[in-house]
């Protein structure tokens, strides 16, 4: 067997995907979710896709009293710190719950760790740190800024990490920048599939396929890209899942604190991706152009040769299989 991994936010898109992916590796999983955002279901799940068991604690990662409770129970290797709040929009409304729970899950998580000497971990932080890019792809060394409080927790929290790093070398830190992750595992049991109305593009799109939605509206057509449609890196989450797997063997293997970009370095516009999930999947996604949505930038993706340098981390899936695939879970699920 090898090393129990912690997985904050496990039941959550990337985090269930992430816990197939090292259970299949041979990890020891422990889960804590307070299901906030998603369903207790998924653990059943998981461990069908996986055959293996899985530690599941329902509560929330502020909490230190269970915080504690866990990283007693169980012999923690490395935590993946996935739980926070993650929609742009909401921050902007109501920037105080995004500040309480993504830092405080974080401090409190952190504060834990040390006591209990567990100083591993991998942390979800995304491409919005870059703000608005000046130049394409997007390298790690950029200048980092943010929009939204959403971005903003990501940076602070950045920036909590390399200070604790800087005043205890002992820490082992990998800080993921994930770009636009989507698709589902190819079983179909678990997937993205947000109970209100998406703030995403490809959750919005299938939704539209499904007759949930009426019509898709593309935010802009007016921008300096290929087509005048947004373009961004879209990422198949059964990669980025792979891409953690390759951030615990690093956090294992050397003592450091480092940032690593997770995309395919491949751009592709709204059109695109609309008309290949159309082709690939048979179905009609009806759509209009509208106004561009405030904050949005024309395009964002990857320069992804320092996370395979380092990591050994190589996206593998296509642009098809990732709209095949958030199909297939949606229509599994109806
Ligand atoms: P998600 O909402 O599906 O998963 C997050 C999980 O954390 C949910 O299951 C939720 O219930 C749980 N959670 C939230 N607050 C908690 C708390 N206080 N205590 C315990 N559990 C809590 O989101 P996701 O798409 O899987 O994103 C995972 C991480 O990746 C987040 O940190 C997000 O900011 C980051 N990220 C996501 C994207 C994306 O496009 N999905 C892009 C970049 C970064
Ligand atoms: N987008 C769109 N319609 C939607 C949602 C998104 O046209 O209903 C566009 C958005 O303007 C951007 C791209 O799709 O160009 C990806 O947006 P998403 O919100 O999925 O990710 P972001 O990169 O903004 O975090």
């Amino acid at each position: 067997m090898k090393e129990k991994i912690l997985i904050t936010g496990g039941c959550g898109f990337i985090g269930s995907h992430t816990a197939c992916v090292l259970l299949e590796s041979g990890y020891e999983v422990v889960i804590i979710d307070n299901l906030s955002n998603s369903k207790v279901e998924v653990i059943d799940k998981i461990k069908k896709i996986s055959s293996k068991e899985v530690t599941f604690y329902e509560g929330d990662v502020c909490d230190k009293k269970l915080l504690k409770k866990i990283f007693k129970q169980e012999k923690i290797d490395v935590v993946i710190h996935f739980a926070a709040f993650k929609a742009v929009g909401e921050s902007v409304k109501l920037p105080l719950k995004y500040y309480r729970n993504n830092l405080d899950t974080t401090l409190s998580l952190l504060e834990v760790m040390n006591e209990f000497n567990c100083k591993r971990l991998v942390f979800s932080s995304s491409a919005t740190v870059y703000g608005s890019p000046k130049s394409l792809p997007i390298k790690e060394d950029f200048p980092l800024s943010t929009t939204n409080p959403y971005g903003t927790t990501k940076l602070m929290i950045e920036q909590i990490l390399k200070d604790l790093a800087k005043s205890d070398p002992t820490w082992s830190i990998a800080i993921l920048r994930y770009f636009n992750p989507i698709g589902a595992h190819e079983s179909g049991l678990i997937g993205e599939n947000p109970n209100d109305i998406p703030n995403n593009l490809m959750p919005y799109i299938v939704k539209v396929a499904n007759k949930e939605l009426e019509i898709l509206s593309i935010f802009g057509s007016d921008y300096d890209t290929k087509d005048g449609t947004g373009v961004r890196d879209y990422i198949h989450v059964m990669d980025l899942a792979k891409g953690h797997e390759k951030a615990i063997e690093k956090v294992l293997a050397e003592t450091k604190i480092d940032c690593y970009n997770l995309g395919t370095g491949e751009g592709y516009s709204v059109l695109e991706l609309v008309e290949t999930f159309k082709r690939v999947n048979n179905v009609d996604v009806p759509y209009k152009i509208v106004e561009r949505r405030p904050g949005d930038i024309a395009a964002c993706y990857a320069d992804p040769t320092y996370a395979y340098k380092e990591l050994g981390f190589k996206a593998e899936r296509g642009i098809e299989e990732m709209c095949k695939d958030a199909y297939h879970f949606v229509e599994k699920n109806k």
